[in-house]
């Protein structure tokens, strides 16, 4: 955390308070989830027990916690007060009494992650409020990283190079997938990340052609394609990146795609920047691919936002209108997907700057022979 954790999340708080005077929210509701995460710091387990923070527009949030679990508050910046309950109360009475009143009924904006059957009492301990989704508030505020996300994502990203050029000088052939995920998995805690994610990648031949393949016991053999993409998290922020290698000489129309998905890649980071929409680095990155003939094998968005979740908001597809901004971080992983055959994936994490893009992930894009 920064010399001051108290003014990053004063920072953040400030951030979505601006977006809730946007959208006319009066108040918002945030359950154990990374949206409360952003906001505290706290990393609250989802339980049958209400623990909700309650952010009204103006005045001084109130966490509705379970009293014994007070301990869970005293590390974290003092920008809320606690409204404990006692095991036998009614902690949705209790949140509904803290609601905001001004005369009106509030318009109440409950957080994306905030469990239904939570929401639900609230509305029966309230039901004059207006319910609203939290997710434009949420969204917009968590998409413009402040620079101290920024150098968590740098320094997640660099820990996830890291383990790509220590896993290219690795033997590969006569591995099983499972093997090497679960290689590429330990080099993510050996180069600093602390916490591993349930997914990961590695396909090798034919595999590699269904984008979200599940690691087998196929074993690497010379002339297949190899794609691996991974992540973790550090700091409580994600990497992912991927990477496609050869094992032994490529085939001709194998280099071609290569080729083609490394410069859909390099045109989607040379469009991305201010002003840009998200939609636009998409068209971008699919026209390189269409124009050459494959655009039928490019099976999915071209990237993703990337924070505290692994995938958030914006969505690099058609109709994400969202327009980048300075501090926005996002994936561009266009790919080729070739039935039977191969795939080719190159995914890099960037971050919007004042004038363009800056990739967070350096290793290289050249074609890797091992
Ligand atoms: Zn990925
Ligand atoms: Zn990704």
């Amino acid at each position: 955390m920064p010399q001051s954790a108290h003014e990053e999340y004063r920072g953040r708080l400030d951030r979505v308070r601006e977006q809730m005077e946007r959208t006319g929210v009066d108040c918002l509701l945030v359950g154990p989830s990374t949206d409360l995460l952003y906001l505290t710091g706290l990393e609250a387990r989802q339980s049958e027990r209400m623990k909700i923070l309650m952010v009204p527009r103006d005045g001084e949030p109130r966490f509705v916690i379970p009293a014994f679990e007070l301990p869970h508050l005293e590390a974290l910046p003092p920008l809320f007060e606690a409204a404990p309950w006692e095991d036998g109360d009614q902690p949705a009475e209790l949140l509904a009494s803290l609601l905001p009143r001004n005369g009106k009924a509030a318009t109440v904006a409950v957080g994306a992650q905030l469990h239904t059957h939570f929401t639900l009492r609230i509305q029966d301990a309230a039901p004059d409020a207006r319910y609203v989704s939290g997710e434009a508030v949420l969204e917009a505020a968590r998409m413009r990283k402040t620079p101290y996300e920024v150098a968590t994502l740098r320094a997640a990203s660099e820990a996830a190079d890291r383990v790509f050029e220590q896993l290219i000088e690795l033997p590969i052939e006569g591995r099983s997938e499972r093997d090497v995920l679960a290689e590429i998995r330990r080099l993510l805690v050996a180069n600093g990340h602390d916490a591993l994610t349930g997914g990961g990648i590695v396909g090798f031949g034919a595999n590699g052609a269904s984008p979200h393949h599940h690691a087998s016991e196929r074993r690497a053999a010379a002339g297949d394609a190899a794609v691996v993409d991974y992540g973790g998290v550090l700091g409580g922020y994600h990497s992912d990146t991927t990477r496609t290698f050869h094992l032994g000489a490529p085939s001709d129309e194998f280099r071609t795609v290569y080729e083609i998905v490394a410069e859909a890649n390099d045109a989607a980071v040379a469009a991305a920047g201010p002003g840009v929409t998200a939609e636009q680095v998409d068209r971008v990155a699919r026209g390189v691919i269409e124009r050459a003939g494959y655009g039928e094998r490019f099976l999915h968005r071209t990237g993703h936002g990337i924070g505290l979740d692994g995938h958030e908001a914006p969505y690099l597809v058609a109709g994400d209108t969202t327009v980048l901004e300075e501090g926005m971080t996002f994936s561009i992983e266009p790919g080729v997907y070739l039935d039977g055959r191969f795939g080719v994936r190159i995914e890099d994490i960037v971050v919007v700057t004042a004038d363009g893009v800056d990739r967070l992930n350096r290793s290289t894009h050249e074609l890797m022979v091992v």
